[in-house]
């Protein structure tokens, strides 16, 4: 310690203490709670891809530092998994930068792009690191609040284009959007699209979960509308696609000009990231149709089970096209404040949520509303639904 008064912590992170994660993983294993807080799966990806990564381990690839926009093999595969999946033509050599997981590829752009005193316009509620990065670069959060209607999370177009000033250098978008589970439809998306047009806008776009939609969702990567692809920074990750959230192997597909810009934070943040995963993961993106549609299926299933056991339960449930999160309502079990619902639920139902609240600057818009991963197994979403099932009486 010093003994001066000045804070440790500087200011523009003094707001971001410790996340709430931690604080409710040290509930969970206190309280011998089911943690459906956390995002991660609790069973591994595909084990072909897990022998792809040991290879590369054994075969001395990667081992050494990589090349620092990434090794060919993975560029390779990212720049057609974008030509295949949606038409969209990116270089492998200028276009495509790996990074350390999506997180390192989110700080990046807003620390390449970003001067201090710009105003970064966000989709609010919002994935935490959102935050805590566009502070690092000096720059100011402007939230633009998803709210309910007709049982999904909406944009509201009036209020995103309100929001842009002289002052806005960027649209930071997220979909499938975390954590509400909204998928953006075509419209939205046509519309955020032509805000950035006009207003000359960049966009740096959070599509780590574009792979994980449900139903008749369709995800429609922002890059692929009129006037975007030279003005926007797309960016994916293998954790949530492939079940391997440890790996840290994330990626942007921009124009060259961004990707330059991009690397040039990238390269004093992590210089490059892990290099057998690298490897690993260009396998993963060509794995066939069959591999997605599994997961998806998976996963849908999963969704279905946690929700109507939310149901029974007494939420209102946000049953989500996208992601695998599902948001819900405490007001129909008589609660209003999800921060106190939450640090109580361990104890009266053994079961561990995330107040949503954590996710807004506007902590009131978010107070009722609490998320539930159901990445899990199948018996433990239905254990923990009938523990939650106990909370109607207790
Ligand atoms: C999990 C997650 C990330 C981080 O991805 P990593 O590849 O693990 O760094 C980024 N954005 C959103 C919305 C996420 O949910």
């Amino acid at each position: 310690m010093t003994s001066s008064a000045r804070p440790i912590l500087n200011r523009r992170l003094a707001e971001f203490g410790t996340t709430i994660f931690a604080e409710m993983s040290a509930l969970a294993a206190t309280t011998g709670s089911i943690n459906l807080g956390q995002g991660f799966p609790d069973t591994d990806g595909p084990e072909e891809i897990r022998e792809a990564a040991v290879r590369a381990l054994r075969d001395g690839r990667g081992n050494q530092y990589p090349p620092g926009p990434g090794v060919p093999e993975l560029r390779t595969a990212i720049a057609a998994h974008q030509q295949r999946r949606y038409g969209l033509t990116y270089d492998p050599d200028t276009e495509v930068l790996v990074t350390a997981g999506a997180t390192e590829a989110i700080a990046a752009s807003l620390l390449a792009l970003v001067e201090p005193g710009d105003e970064v316009v966000a989709l609010e509620p919002y994935y935490d690191s959102y935050a805590a990065c566009v502070a690092m670069a000096g720059g100011r959060r402007v939230p633009v609040t998803l709210r309910p209607h007709d049982g999904a999370f909406r944009l509201d177009l009036d209020e995103l284009r309100a929001a842009v000033t002289d002052r806005t250098r960027l649209l930071l978008i997220n979909t499938p959007h975390n954590p509400t589970g909204t998928v953006l439809t075509r419209e939205e998306l046509s519309a955020i699209a032509e805000l950035a047009v006009e207003r000359d806008l960049l966009v740096v776009t959070d599509e780590v979960y574009e792979h994980l939609v449900f139903d008749d969702a369709v995800h429609v990567p922002l890059a692929t509308l009129p006037g975007m692809r030279e003005r926007t920074v797309t960016i994916s990750s293998a954790g949530k696609t492939y079940s391997y959230t440890g790996w840290k192997v994330g990626w942007v597909t921009a124009p060259p000009a961004l990707v330059t810009a991009v690397r040039a934070a990238k390269q004093f943040l992590t210089y490059v990231s892990a290099g057998p995963f690298q490897y690993a993961v260009a396998e993963a993106l060509n794995l066939p149709e069959d591999y997605f549609t599994a997961l998806r299926e998976d996963l849908r299933a999963k969704r279905d089970l946690l929700a109507a056991g939310l149901e029974k339960a007494g939420f209102a449930v946000f049953r989500p096209a996208g992601t695998y999160f599902i948001t819900a309502d405490i007001r129909p079990l008589g609660e209003s404040d999800g921060f106190a619902f939450c640090r109580s639920l361990p104890e009266r139902a053994g079961v561990v949520a995330i107040p949503n609240a954590v996710f807004y600057d506007h902590r009131e818009e978010g107070a009722p509303f609490v998320r539930f991963a159901f990445c899990k197994r199948h018996q433990t979403l239905r254990e923990a639904a009938e523990r939650l099932a106990g909370l109607r009486h207790g």
